[in-house]
C-alpha cells in the first residue's frame, strides 16, 4: 500500500498509457508505442531501457502475438518484471555459512543508511539473529547517535568510535574482532556518506572492506548500495561507480512512500545485474521490506 501511494506520481505520467492503448489499433501502432516510449522517459525509466522495452512490445505486435490494448498493457509489466527479475538474481540476503556474516552500507549522505541499518537490525533480530552493530559514519558527528538511537530501539549492541579522529575502517575492525570473539550471528556496518565523485573518500571505502576481510576472511558478505528512490536518473550513475570501486552486492531502495521515481531501478538492474533487496518505505522499525518484483511493478503500473 504505501509503494502504492509512493508511485501516484509515476502513475500520473503513466496514465496516458492506459488512454493510448484504449483505443489502439494497429495502424496506429508506431505512434502509439512513440508516445510509450516518451512516457517511460518521463517516468525515469532512461532511455536504454524505455527504447529497449518498446522495442519487445514492437516485436510482439508485428509477430501478431498482441492483438489488443490489454494484451500490449500486460505485455509491458511482463517485460518490466522480467529485466528487474531475470537479471536481479537473488533477492534473498546472502550471509554464508560461516559466523559471523559481515553486511555493510554504502552510498551517499542522506539517502537513508543509518536508517536502513536500524531497520534491518530490526528485521534480524525477529528472525533470531545475534546482531552488532558498527558505527562507521565517522564523518558525521550525528551519525553514531542516530545508530546508536537505533541500537536501544532494536536491543543491538553497538561498536563506536573510541576518539573523535577514529576513522571508519578502525571503528570496523574493532566491531569484527568483536563480533568474532563473542559469537555474533551479523556484524552490521555503518560508513560514512560519499559523493560517488569523491574518489578519497571512495577509497576510504576500500579500506573499509580490506579491514573487514582482514578478520574475517570473505567478507562482507553484503555490501549494499542505498539508493534514494527519489532521486531519479542520477541513481544510475551513483550505482555504477559504486560498484565499480567497491562490487555491490544488493540495492535498497529508500523513501518509496515518499514521491517515489522508482522506473530508474529498472535500468539499474537491467545493467549492471545486481538485485534490489530491501524497500524503504517510512521510518519506522518495520519500515524496511523485502523487495518484491511483482507488487512493485503492479505500484507503477496498476
Ligand atoms: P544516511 O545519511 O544515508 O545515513 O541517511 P539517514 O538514515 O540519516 O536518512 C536520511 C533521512 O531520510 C532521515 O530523515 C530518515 O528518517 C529518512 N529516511 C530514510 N529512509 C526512509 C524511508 O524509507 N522513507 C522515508 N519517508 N524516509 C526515510
Amino acid at each position: 500500500e504505501k509503494i502504492f501511494s509512493g508511485f501516484s506520481k509515476t502513475r500520473e505520467n503513466l496514465a496516458v498509457v492506459d488512454e493510448l492503448l484504449l483505443y489502439w489499433n494497429l495502424a496506429e501502432t508506431d505512434r502509439v508505442l512513440d508516445e510509450l516510449e516518451e512516457a517511460l522517459l518521463v517516468s525515469d525509466f532512461g532511455p536504454k531501457i524505455s527504447f529497449k522495452i518498446v522495442d519487445i512490445l514492437r516485436d510482439d505486435i508485428k509477430a501478431g502475438k498482441l492483438k489488443s490494448g490489454a494484451e500490449i498493457k500486460e505485455a509491458l509489466k511482463r517485460s518490466v518484471l522480467q529485466l528487474l527479475t531475470s537479471k536481479g538474481g537473488n533477492t534473498e540476503l546472502q550471509l554464508g555459512p560461516r559466523k559471523p556474516a559481515v553486511i555493510m552500507v554504502v552510498g551517499v549522505n542522506g539517502g537513508g543508511k543509518t536508517t536502513s541499518l536500524g531497520k534491518l537490525a530490526h528485521r534480524l533480530k525477529n528472525e533470531g539473529v545475534k546482531v552488532l552493530m558498527a558505527a562507521g559514519d565517522t564523518f558525521r558527528a550525528a551519525a553514531s547517535d542516530q545508530l546508536e538511537v537505533w541500537a536501544e530501539r532494536t536491543g543491538s549492541e553497538i561498536v563506536m568510535a573510541e576518539s573523535e579522529n577514529a576513522k571508519a575502517p578502525s571503528v570496523l575492525l574493532q566491531a569484527v574482532k568483536r563480533g568474532k570473539e563473542e559469537g555474533y550471528d551479523v556484524i552490521l556496518c555503518d560508513t560514512s556518506g560519499r559523493l560517488h565523485t569523491n574518489y578519497k573518500l571512495m577509497e576510504e571505502l576500500i579500506a573499509c572492506k580490506k579491514a573487514v576481510a582482514r578478520v574475517i576472511p570473505g567478507a562482507p558478505n553484503e555490501i549494499l548500495l542505498v539508493l534514494d528512490g527519489t532521486t531519479g536518473l542520477n541513481m544510475l550513475q551513483q550505482a555504477r561507480e559504486f560498484n565499480e570501486v567497491v562490487g555491490v552486492t544488493g540495492f535498497i531502495l529508500t523513501k518509496l512512500d515518499g514521491s517515489a521515481r522508482g522506473g530508474c531501478v529498472v535500468s539499474v538492474v537491467d545493467e549492471l545485474g545486481i538485485p534490489v533487496k530491501f524497500v524503504g518505505v517510512g521510518e519506522g522499525l518495520d519500515d524496511l521490506q523485502p523487495f518484491d518484483a511483482e507488487a512493485f511493478v503492479d505500484a507503477i503500473f496498476s
